[in-house]
């Protein structure tokens, strides 16, 4: 017996005897679709988030690149994913080969970001399809930055900055002080960050599946904390908040940090953290992607929350390589 598929078989008596829980025996699919985002680590967040997934044993995860853009260095040639076949353009434009099979998958996983060109309209069409007929939607980041000019994007993801959002788009939504749900209608365009700091997590729904057995609140990595997002935020509740603060240029105000958005049939899971590859090695971030992309999937979650989950003063990080 090769080693290969000596391993097979240990892997395959162990999926019989946790009965398929931990490692199910046909996997979730999810598809994480990128390639044109302001952000250059794009390219390496995509294969961490792909690895994140697969970790849980729940996903099988694939990849859909645009034709895509290079900003700050050739991070597709150091990380790179040998079934992607895609060639760098000089700036972002509507990729007519981009035609995911949307329907083909449980949960889709959006590492687009900021100046991303619209997709084919046939594109378009099937993903507005997908969600509304109960495909799951996962909007990490910059993701919440694109496609401003459409509606039903703007719908899913419920909150947005950037990409000429403003009082067209719907109104600035956080809580105050007493934790109370404001709808701001006020003018003004919609995204802003302050300088990027470590900042705590507020848990505001512990109830959820996402965030059920979180501690109440917790320390997240270095990160841009996104303020003044603004969209039609409906069907929309808020888990998790942040406050922030003045300090560090913030609102002053508790902005949604862990969202979901109900479309159609459709689940959307929404975080805007995760600027950079440090932030997305917070095992906050990391346990409620894969927590969200779960419940996004199926609208449970079967995970434990891990022991070296970050606590109210304490980060905690998994270095990445
Ligand atoms: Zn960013």
């Amino acid at each position: 017996m090769s080693l290969r598929c000596c391993l097979r078989f240990v892997v395959a008596v162990m999926v019989a005897s946790l009965g398929g829980s931990a490692l199910a025996a046909t996997p979730l699919k999810a598809l994480i679709i990128d390639g044109q985002n302001n952000h250059g680590a794009w390219p390496k967040t995509t294969v961490m988030m792909k690895s994140y997934l697969e970790q849980t044993g729940l996903f099988s995860v694939d990849v859909a690149r645009t034709k895509f853009t290079v900003n700050g260095g050739d991070l597709v040639a150091k990380y790179p994913l040998p079934s992607i076949e895609s060639t760098a353009v000089k700036s972002a434009q509507t990729d007519p080969d981009f035609k995911p099979p949307f329907s083909k998958y449980d949960v889709v996983i959006s590492n687009f970001g900021h100046g991303a060109a619209p997709w084919p309209q046939e594109t378009q069409d099937a993903f507005v399809k997908y969600v509304k007929g109960g495909g799951g939607l996962v909007i990490i980041h910059a993701a919440d930055n694109s496609f401003g000019d459409w509606p039903e994007y703007n719908e899913m993801i419920g909150l947005g900055g950037w990409g000429g959002r403003n009082e067209t788009s719907g109104p600035y939504v956080y809580l105050d002080d007493d934790g109370k749900l404001v709808r701001d209608e006020s003018k003004g365009g919609g995204g802003h960050h302050g300088s990027q700091h470590p900042f705590a997590i507020v848990v505001r729904d512990p109830s959820h599946p996402i965030t059920k057995g979180m501690p109440r609140e917790w320390m997240h990595a270095k990160d841009e904390l996104y303020d003044k997002l603004r969209g039609p935020a409906a069907n929309m509740e808020i888990l998790a908040t942040a406050y922030a603060s003045p300090e560090f240029g913030g609102t002053g105000r508790h902005e949604p940090m862990l969202m979901t958005i109900r479309y159609g049939e459709g689940r959307i899971f929404h975080t805007p953290m995760g600027h950079a590859d440090y932030s997305q090695e917070c095992v906050g971030f990391i346990v409620s992607l894969q927590r969200g992309t779960e419940w996004a999937a199926t609208g449970k979650v079967t995970q434990e929350i891990p022991q070296d989950f970050p606590k109210a003063d304490v980060e905690s990080a998994r270095k990445f390589d």
